[in-house]
């Protein structure tokens, strides 16, 4: 049996013991607020954090990274990161993100990048238990997570439920083999958690379901809304850059000052940066602060859909409504207008 139920004491054991046998990612305090990054000890994962202020798509696209090396006498390398990892503590809705990227990512031009850094990775997920102020999970069907991931885990009372999906994850369960198996009056309990869940991870009240968003989208190209919140815009691009479902990227070219060898380099892009749409001979086909506002929301609930079988590329995190400074990028309040056709 692959699901145990599993006290924190020997929880925190079998953490203690994956930190020294492999490369573990968890979520960590920063300041007041939390992140993914290198854990070294059980000690300091944050199982109960409410969001990270970067979602973890950062570990299979980070920032910057370097597609290749290039040498005038040695000719060109391609660069692509093979180590594996486990990636401890993923919310549901953020493992809903991976997923969709990894349906982006593996269509058409298959990114032998990001696929390396997603089979390399063993992703643990945890069910919410402290809920975050902007989230609205609830809505988007995003609240919990039924497959996808390699082991799951949920608080439920003192005790942990842990289940292993996968071979992967099964095999990092290993250290869980003293551990009781959970009964299934106990599994069933989890059930309760996400019914739970889907009611309290909706702090913004989206009154349209998502599976209505591309139509309204397209009947509200003209609203004054886009006009109307873009005038408040900053440009910043904070809102694309915090979004565990946004993926554009920059790739150029960076050459030593040696003049006979560099990297080509991808760095991260986004719709709402005024430069995203400038092409050669200076030409910005999207020069307007409003046409980058509506194209962003078109994006999510229509063109990503369309490529990925209807899902909506927004799951509900809420970073985009905490990181905007001009207060105008809940797509909430935005989905709700265009509901009421104004
Ligand atoms: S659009 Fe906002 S709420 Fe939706 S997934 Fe992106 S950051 Fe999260
Ligand atoms: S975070 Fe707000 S101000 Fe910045 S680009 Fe997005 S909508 Fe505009």
């Amino acid at each position: 049996m692959s699901i145990k139920r599993v006290d924190l004491a020997t929880l925190t054991t079998w953490i203690d013991g994956l930190t020294k046998k492999e490369r573990v990612i968890g979520v960590q305090a920063k300041g007041d607020r939390f992140a993914f990054g290198p854990l070294a000890r059980a000690a300091d994962l944050r199982l109960d954090y409410d969001v990270t202020i970067l979602p973890p798509k950062t570990f299979f696209q980070p920032p910057k990274e370097t597609l290749m090396s290039f040498n005038k006498t040695s000719g060109y390398q391609s660069v692509v990161e093979d180590k594996p990892f486990v990636l401890f503590g993923v919310h549901p809705y953020d493992m809903a993100a991976i997923l969709q990227m990894d349906e982006i990512f593996s269509q058409g031009t298959y990114d032998v990048h990001y696929m390396t850094r997603r089979k390399n990775a063993t992703i643990v997920v945890v069910d919410v238990y402290r809920v975050s102020p902007n989230v609205f999970a609830g809505s988007m069907g995003t609240s919990h997570i039924e497959d996808g991931y390699d082991i799951l885990i949920t608080k439920i009372g003192d005790d942990y439920l842990v289940d292993g999906k996968t071979m992967s994850g099964k095999s990092l369960m290993l250290g869980l083999v003293a551990a009781p198996d959970a009964s299934e009056s106990w599994i069933e309990q989890r059930k309760m958690v996400w019914e739970y869940n889907k009611q309290r991870l909706r702090k913004h009240d989206l009154k349209v379901p998502p599976s209505k968003w591309p139509k309204l989208l397209e009947e509200g190209y003209d609203n004054p809304i886009w006009e109307e919140r873009a005038n408040l815009c900053y440009s910043c691009g904070s809102c694309v850059l915090v979004c565990p479902t946004c993926y554009c990227f920059d790739v150029r070219d960076e050459t030593n000052w040696d003049l006979s060898s560099g990297e080509r380099i991808r760095v991260w892009d986004g719709c709402m940066l005024t430069d995203f749409a400038t092409v050669a001979g200076n030409h910005n086909f999207r020069k307007d602060k409003s046409a980058r506002f509506r194209h962003r929301y078109l994006r999510k609930g229509k063109y990503v859909p369309t490529k990925i079988g209807g899902q909506i590329a927004c799951v509900g995190c809420g970073r985009c409504v905490t990181a905007c400074t001009a207060n105008i990028a809940n797509p909430v309040e935005v989905m709700n207008r265009l509901a009421e056709g104004e």
